[in-house]
């Protein structure tokens, strides 16, 4: 898979659940790039601490 914002780094992909939210975190390895998609679609970082101060 590879990055939307530079299109050469590839991606970091992390799964996890939080207060029983399916999160994705993907991250590229070269241009630091990095997003958040629950099962709605991206979601930005500010929603995930949202989730997690909730839990
Ligand atoms: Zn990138």
């Amino acid at each position: 898979m590879r990055c939307s914002s530079c299109s050469r780094g590839s991606i970091i992909e992390i799964r996890m659940e939080i207060a029983g939210e399916e999160l994705t975190f993907r991250r590229c390895g070269r241009c630091e790039s990095q997003t958040w998609t629950t099962a709605d679609g991206h979601v930005p970082l500010s929603h995930v601490l949202e989730i997690a101060r909730a839990t």
